[in-house]
């Protein structure tokens, strides 16, 4: 973070970095965001971008590139094999993690299959601080089960706990003398842990999990899609850290892992994936997944311009100035919300500001979908579009049971570099809006209910006429306001 002081005594994000190409975006009328959302069935995955204002869904692939990426992009070496391009996107990593191998994947949920591929089994048990919605999906295809190992605390949504993404390491042994080791394929940590608000684990904590994985000769892999963000946290949250480069506490956190994983879309500002590691056994034993899943060893799904993008965003993954810009904006959302009684998730996370809906709409049930209702409103009354991380996230079980989230979220993804300071605070303030006129949002039912990863492209509809109700009284109180 720049050390800059204000004169008003005020403190707000600065952005270290200006804008040079822009996109023309449009607010649509109130009615027309209503209509796109009927037509998407209320899922926001569904919406078109065009009917969108700012796009909160997600931080993957939608991440601004630097000049220095897209003048990268014109050096692409275009070779099926060999090319260039791949050797120095691999020297990168090597460099960053000081590891030698390196596997090529198209996204990061394709180096979760090839993990899931190559490691889990029927009857397998894998433990996580937290699961991923696709990693999951991996591991139950494969046969094996999910345990969440996630330390208690983890799960409060108000707190001033700075590492909430921690693991609770008394509780793997626990899980390890029950089970039996031999069970246990690997234990997976998940930088930013994504669904729970993309709160950080301390890197004492890290450690402490490998030297337990280690203990039992268990493979301890790191999901580093959410890196930046944790080496930020880390960096100003974990006082050992504080006069460590952020490269410095990279290689400290691959130094203890045996195989990390990343999405390239968040995790290097591109588009790609893969998987690194320092281990020959475990590199040829995932090897043979590349070319039959991905493609050739030296690009496994990704463009060479892409990999050249990546290469360039993962050195400036090392920056700083450039991965500060996503935290202060969160922060600078959750701090005003939580001041104005907008239930958020607190400390502030990387990735984005997360709006608990299951207070925001405490008078729904959780069957309703409260999160998915929440997100749907929040586009009719903004045009913003969030991203449910709730109860239509999980999955029913084998036996059709709907297990209810921990926690109902909407998440406000803060792509990096993308949005100004203005936009953040007009999304707040309709946000502020919609809270003091929440009991109108109802809930939500199912239209066509698909059997996997439902939240992606299942269809639901309002229970009542609340859509309605909203957008009259939007009209009631700014008149014809955008
Ligand atoms: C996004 C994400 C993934 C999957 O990456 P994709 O590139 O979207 O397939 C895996 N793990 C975490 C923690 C993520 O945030």
């Amino acid at each position: 973070m720049p050390k800059v002081t204000y004169f008003s005594g005020e403190t707000f994000p600065l952005e270290m970095h200006k804008v040079r190409i822009i996109q023309k975006l449009t607010l649509l009328p109130i009615e027309v965001r209503l209509r796109a959302v009927q037509d998407s069935g209320y899922n926001t995955f569904l919406l078109q971008n065009k009917d969108v204002f700012l796009d909160m869904l997600t931080d993957s692939g939608v991440n601004a590139m630097s000049d220095r990426q897209q003048a990268a992009m014109l050096l692409a070496d275009d070779a099926y094999a060999g090319s260039a391009t791949f050797t120095r996107l691999h020297n990168k990593l090597i460099e960053i993690f000081g590891q030698r191998y390196f596997l090529p994947a198209h996204q990061g949920r394709a180096a979760e299959h090839i993990l899931c591929k190559a490691y889990v089994r029927p009857g397998s048990i894998v433990p996580c601080n937290y699961h991923f919605t696709t990693w999951k999906a991996h591991v139950t295809e494969q046969g094996g089960t999910v345990v969440e190992l996630l330390k208690k605390e983890g799960l409060e949504v108000n707190s001033d706990n700075p590492f909430k993404g921690n693991f609770d390491v008394p509780a793997l042994e626990a899980l390890i003398a029950e089970v039996g080791v031999e069970h246990i394929p690997y234990v997976r940590m998940e930088a930013g842990t994504n669904l729970i608000g993309g709160q950080p684990f301390s890197l004492a904590n890290l450690r402490e999990v490998s030297a337990a994985c280690h203990k039992h000769g268990i493979k301890l892999v790191l999901d580093a899609s959410l890196l930046a963000d944790n080496l930020h946290f880390i960096k100003v949250r974990e006082p050992e850290f504080a006069d460590a480069s952020v490269g410095e506490i990279a290689r400290a956190m691959a130094d203890t892992t045996d195989i990390i994983y990343f999405s390239a879309r968040k995790l290097g500002f591109g588009r790609g994936g893969g998987i690194v590691t320092d281990d020959e056994v475990s590199y040829k034993e995932m090897r043979g997944f590349v070319p039959m899943y991905e493609g050739f060893l030296t690009y496994g799904g990704m463009s060479v311009r892409e990999m050249e993008a990546i290469t360039v965003g993962l050195d400036e993954t090392l920056d700083e100035d450039m991965i500060n810009q996503g935290p202060q904006f969160i922060a600078h959302i959750v701090k005003t919300l939580d001041e104005a009684g907008v239930p958020v998730i607190t400390p502030p996370g990387g990735l984005g500001a997360h709006v608990d809906a299951m207070r925001f709409l405490d008078h729904l049930p959780q069957e309703q979908y409260p999160a998915a209702a929440l997100a749907s409103a929040i586009f009719i009354a903004s045009g913003v579009r969030g991203m449910e991380r709730g109860t239509m996230s999980e999955q029913r079980e084998p036996d059709g049971t709907e297990p209810l989230a921990d926690m109902e979220l909407v998440r406000l993804a803060v792509p990096r570099r993308v949005f100004t300071l203005s936009q953040v605070n007009y999304a707040i303030d309709r946000l502020m809006w919609l809270h003091a006129n929440r009991k109108i949002v109802g809930g939500l039912k199912w239209v066509e209910e698909p059997e996997l990863l439902r939240f992606f492209y299942g269809r639901l509809e309002p229970i009542g006429d609340w859509h309605n109700e909203l957008v009259a009284k939007f009209r009631a109180d700014f008149g014809d306001s955008l």
